[in-house]
């Protein structure tokens, strides 16, 4: 693999580093969930633009939905909608999820 660097030659790209990773996807047992409501909440939205996996999307009828596939795990979620209480939240059965690449 060729290595591409950023103008400046400032090293890999965040993108470049974030191919790197490998995902091992849990079938049918998301760990992170929606729980379904009237209307997300500022906060819910606000994750379709600052998932850094981009799992959270908007769907046609307005609602938040997360397609788990990919995250990495950071808890910026978690976080964001700890006082709205509308996810639920916890680290893949091991041997799932994540697995990063350093170098
Ligand atoms: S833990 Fe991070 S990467 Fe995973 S879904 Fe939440 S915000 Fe996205």
């Amino acid at each position: 693999m060729t290595a591409v660097s950023n103008a400046g030659d400032a090293g890999p790209k965040v993108e470049e580093k974030l191919f790197q990773n490998r995902y091992l996807v849990d079938a049918g047992r998301p760990h992170i969930k929606v729980i379904p409501g009237a209307e997300p909440s500022a906060a819910l939205r606000s994750l379709v633009t600052t998932c850094p996996a981009g799992c959270y999307s908007t769907n046609d009828r307005g609602q938040v939905e997360i397609v788990a596939d990919g995250c990495m795990e950071c808890g910026t979620c978690r976080v964001v909608t700890a006082k709205t209480g509308e996810i639920e939240w916890q680290y893949p059965r091991g041997g799932y999820g994540i697995l990063y690449k350093f170098g």
